[in-house]
């Protein structure tokens, strides 16, 4: 599903440069769950922005579902982003001012979804994230592990080929956390492909394959072992 090839990124700001990639080589299979670990600064929350089409890339190729993603144009990364990837942040990034429901269904307003399919779907949504009797709810009356929930929730109502998520239980308790790793193990299990920036190995052993980062290269990847049941 996804191919990088000797990509880098530079940051320049206020006269300085920071190297945040270098070189790095990545291949991402369709249906797979991966890691991306690192100490802070590594370079982790650049190479997935890069991979959700967020951020540019000074060098190197980045293939996309077969398409080389540096002949496309903002316009054209856009449909990509809405229509294929879900993304789940550390801070949820719900709209304060909408409810639970409407939050969920905002990317179906985005793609112009018809209003009696957007109902339909986001009712599967709610009941798929069990956030059914919160819908009405802003997400201030929410706890944090429900308020990811229901970021969970808006990235999947689309059905995206692809789940990014940048430390997603990084401001979660344990169980709320196990709670949302859960949810992204089992939409794993039904075909989405996942890939997780984390600092915690427990998360990492929710996915099928880490791949470590130490000053913006690839210095490690492994498979990961999950005990027969
Ligand atoms: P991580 O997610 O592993 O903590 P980042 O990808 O956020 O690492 O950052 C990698 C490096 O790039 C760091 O040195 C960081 O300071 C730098 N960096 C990230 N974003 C910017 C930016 N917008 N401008 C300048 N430097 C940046
Ligand atoms: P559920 O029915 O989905 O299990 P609950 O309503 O039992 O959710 O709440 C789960 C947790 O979130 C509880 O610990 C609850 O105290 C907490 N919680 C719920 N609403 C709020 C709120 N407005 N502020 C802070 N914590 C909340």
């Amino acid at each position: 599903m996804i191919r990088l090839h000797n990509i880098s990124k530079i940051y320049r700001s206020q006269g300085v440069e920071t190297r945040a990639l270098n070189d790095v080589d990545l291949r991402v299979q369709d249906g797979e769950f991966l890691s991306i670990m690192g100490p802070s600064g590594c370079g982790k929350t650049t190479l997935l922005n890069i991979i959700g089409l967020l951020d540019t890339y000074e060098e190197g190729l980045f293939v996309f579902r077969e398409q080389d993603m540096s002949l496309l144009d903002e316009k054209a990364k856009l449909i990509i982003r809405k229509e294929q990837i879900g993304f789940v942040f550390q801070n949820f990034n719900l709209i304060d001012d909408l409810t639970v429901a409407e939050n969920i269904e905002l990317p179906l307003h985005y793609l112009k979804v018809p209003r009696s399919e957007r109902q339909e779907r986001v009712l599967e949504v709610l009941d798929a994230i069990s956030m059914g009797h919160r819908k009405d709810f802003f997400p201030y009356q929410l706890s944090g592990g429900q308020q990811q929930r229901v970021a969970v929730g808006r990235a999947i109502v689309s059905k995206p080929a692809l789940i990014l998520a940048d430390e997603p239980t990084g401001n979660l308790d344990s169980a709320q956390g196990n709670d949302i790793m859960e949810m992204l193990a089992r939409l794993n299990d039904q075909g989405t492909t996942v890939v997780m920036v984390t600092h915690s190995s427990h998360d990492a052993s929710y996915s099928q394959r880490i791949v470590r980062l130490m000053d913006g290269e690839v210095t490690s990847e492994k498979k990961v072992l999950h005990a027969p049941f």
